[in-house]
């Protein structure tokens, strides 16, 4: 199965950023992702056997993560990805440590890791078809982080579909 880290908001809050937001992304075109696939990926692992998800369970378990509120303040078109994606100009010092942690202790258990630097982000529109310099989104959207999650992803005919397989609540 196809997995990945991931903070996950619940269904409410990604409807409340979908509305929220459709006002800003209807004039850049593409394809918007739909509400209940909005999330933040923190490590992607990609295909995963079976019978080592007890590694990735316990791992998840042992990362013990002070809670953290994300600001996201912007939407930024990524040029060469062809998306536009919703940021926060800080990253708390707890999503980071986060991230670093989750990398380490996946490379310690052999799974293969991301070498370009953790960009937090989340996905908001694909193919993208005008581009657009930083949009400053106000009011800022406060998401006070609630769980670590681990995701299944499957790929169908119209798309993405996701599956929380395991949720840990940040301390
Ligand atoms: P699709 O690939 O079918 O268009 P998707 O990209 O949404 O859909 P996945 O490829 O399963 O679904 O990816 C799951 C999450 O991991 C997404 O947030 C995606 O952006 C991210 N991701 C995918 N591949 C990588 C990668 N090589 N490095 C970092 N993050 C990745
Ligand atoms: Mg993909």
């Amino acid at each position: 199965m196809r997995l990945f880290f991931a903070l996950w908001p619940d269904a409410p809050t990604q409807q409340a950023w979908s509305e929220t937001l459709a006002p800003y992304l209807a004039p850049l075109g593409g394809r918007r992702i739909p509400a209940r696939n909005l999330h933040l990926t923190l490590a992607f692992l990609g295909e995963v056997r079976g019978d080592r998800m007890n590694e990735l369970l316990r791992l998840g378990g042992d990362l013990d993560t002070p809670a953290f509120t994300l600001r996201f303040d912007r939407i930024e078109y990524w040029k060469k990805a062809g998306l536009a994606c919703l940021r926060a100009g800080d990253t708390p010092p707890s999503l980071a440590r986060l991230g670093g942690q989750l990398a380490t202790g996946l490379q310690l258990a052999g799974f293969p890791v991301e070498t370009r630097a953790f960009k937090p982000h989340v996905t908001l529109l694909r193919n993208v078809a005008v581009p657009t310099p930083s949009l400053p989104v106000w009011p800022v959207l406060e998401w006070p982080v609630p769980a670590l999650a681990l995701v299944r992803s499957r790929t169908d005919p119209d798309g993405s579909e996701y599956a929380v397989l395991h949720e840990w609540p940040l301390r």
